[in-house]
């Protein structure tokens, strides 16, 4: 069995051995006597559980810059989906890869993905070594042809899954209530309450959507959802920007978990007023995601952490809100409530998914308050070293291949979107 110990590394304000075995945090203490086949030393160094991101499109890395400062509406028909009807399972595999790489670089191990060419995903994402919850998206557009497509092509990714290394979990993904019919949203719930698997789904993201919800089906996305019973406690839910006080009470009640996309929202102009502090009253558990870098161009969940705290402030014109700490504790211990793993927190017996985080940097001097120096000075970049289930996929800032995957996916990107 592999095993890694990391020396002298700072843990909740003390300076602590690690002991990793296989893919298991074994043993937290100082001065451990151990031996292991590789040793690390984690001297001006802090460890923190490898961050969670709960919403993104991962191969839409190559999408980066190509169509900014527009409506949603605009920029998914008219931008977007043209481009995405050219890619091929290649151009995902890569686009997927560079989505790791960045993610790896920037202290991310596990992603919550959704995105059409399962296969492609879950190739790269087990090539690069992060675990994800890869969920392959289905829509049908109202259109009953299309309808029964979806759910051929969902049975076959299932078979399919079993392929991938262990760290890749399947789940279900109708990619919102304006292109999935009730029929197959309901398909998705059953079909998830069958395999025992998550659901991932946008909903109430924009102004639009809402009131076209309204328009359309009676009701707002939230009650919507409530009157076809898909309200659940498998239930992923990116977004959820546009709803009232009732429609937090229904979430809360069937335990639906949220994830907040600051970055995306803000620069979508979805709307800025997610409702953080009620629905964790209401005892949601709320994680925190970057969308896909065609909406908010990184996958840095530091800088999102910073946003998110910086947004509630703000809009709620109160600093006591959304704490450096809550930040952190969405993208690890919420995270991993949301996406059911045993990760998120730095403790013998979880998963051994962290990240060595150097401390010899200006955003870490001084070091009075090391959770507020990571939300509100630093960034993606102090990330020195990630472990994911035991296996180091970075050291000294450096990712085995990294210059590869640069070149292929520009090539990619430039090919698609070419006229
Ligand atoms: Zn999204």
């Amino acid at each position: 069995m592999t095993s890694i110990l990391i020396k002298n590394v700072w843990l909740d304000r003390d300076t602590v051995d690690i002991f990793i075995e296989g893919n298991i945090i074994r043993n937290i203490g100082k001065n451990l006597d151990v031996n292991a086949q590789q040793t690390i030393d984690g001297s001006r160094k802090a460890v923190i559980p490898g961050l969670i991101n709960g919403h993104g499109h991962a191969a839409m890395t190559l999408f980066r810059g190509w169509g900014d400062d527009m409506p949603l509406e605009q920029w998914l028909y008219d931008r977007i989906w043209p481009r995405e009807a050219k890619m091929t399972e290649e151009d995902v595999y890569w686009g997927v890869k560079l989505a790791c790489l960045e993610m790896i670089k920037t202290g991310t191990t596990c992603a919550n993905d959704m995105y059409t060419m399962f296969n492609a995903t879950a190739q790269a994402a087990t090539d690069m070594g992060i675990r994800m919850v890869a969920a392959p998206t289905i829509w049908d557009f109202f259109d009953k042809k299309n309808t029964e497509a979806a759910k051929k092509q969902t049975l076959q990714y299932l078979k399919d899954a079993q392929k991938y290394s262990s760290r890749i979990t399947f789940a279900a993904a109708p990619h919102a209530i304006y292109t999935v019919s009730s029929e197959l949203l309901q398909w998705s719930h059953d079909f998830a309450n069958d395999h025992n698997l998550l659901i991932h789904l946008h909903l109430a993201e924009s102004r639009t959507e809402h009131d076209n919800a309204v328009q359309q089906f009676g009701l707002s996305p939230v009650r919507y959802l409530h009157k076809l019973g898909l309200l659940s406690p498998r239930l992923i839910l990116a977004h959820v920007v546009w709803l009232d006080e009732e429609e937090i009470k229904m979430l809360a009640d069937h335990e639906v978990k949220i994830v907040h996309n600051p970055n995306s929202n803000l620069k979508m102009a979805s709307g800025y007023q997610f409702k953080y502090m009620e629905m964790k009253h209401a005892g949601i558990t709320i994680g925190l995601g970057t969308d896909g870098c065609a909406s908010s161009n990184n996958l840095d969940l530091i800088e999102a952490m910073k946003t998110a705290s910086l947004l509630q402030k703000a809009w709620r014109y109160d600093p006591t809100l959304f704490s450096a700490q809550d930040a952190l504790d969405c993208v690890t211990i919420n995270g991993a409530k949301i996406l059911r793993l045993h990760t998120g927190k730095i403790e013998a017996g979880r998963l051994a998914d962290l990240c060595l985080i150097d401390l010899n940097c200006a955003a870490f001097t001084p070091n009075f308050n090391f959770v507020s120096n990571l939300v509100y000075a630093a960034n993606g970049s102090c990330v020195d070293t990630v472990i994911c289930d035991g296996r180091i996929l970075m050291q000294n800032k450096q990712v085995p291949g990294e210059q590869e995957i640069l070149d292929r996916a520009a090539a990619i990107a430039y090919r698609l979107m070419k006229k």
